[in-house]
């Protein structure tokens, strides 16, 4: 079943020829803590890399309370091509 989400402006204005693509596959703030992530998700306001809600530390969205304009991520992982808005909790597939 697939859940039929209202697309948010962030994601309407979402341009797949200027996405941030991840820079290093691996989340930075984990690296640093020596810890381990599960997937990765990349930032498009900033293009960080970090990693999702399944991970232990779940950086992806402690990035986004900590800066609440950067609410719109896309999947790091290959093969995956989605984009999530944190704020509205909107789901769009390019
Ligand atoms: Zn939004
Ligand atoms: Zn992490
Ligand atoms: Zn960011």
């Amino acid at each position: 079943m697939k859940l039929q989400v209202k697309i948010c402006d962030h994601l309407k204005s979402f341009d797949v020829a200027s996405i941030k693509e991840k820079t290093s596959y691996e989340c930075e703030e984990c690296i640093k803590a020596g810890d381990t992530w599960v997937h990765l998700r990349t930032c498009q306001e900033c293009g960080v890399t970090l990693c999702c809600d399944s991970s232990p530390n779940k950086h992806a969205s402690n990035h986004f309370k900590l800066h609440q304009n950067h609410s719109v991520i896309i999947s790091a992982e290959p093969n995956e091509h989605w984009a999530w808005c944190y704020e509205h909790k909107s789901f769009l597939e390019y």
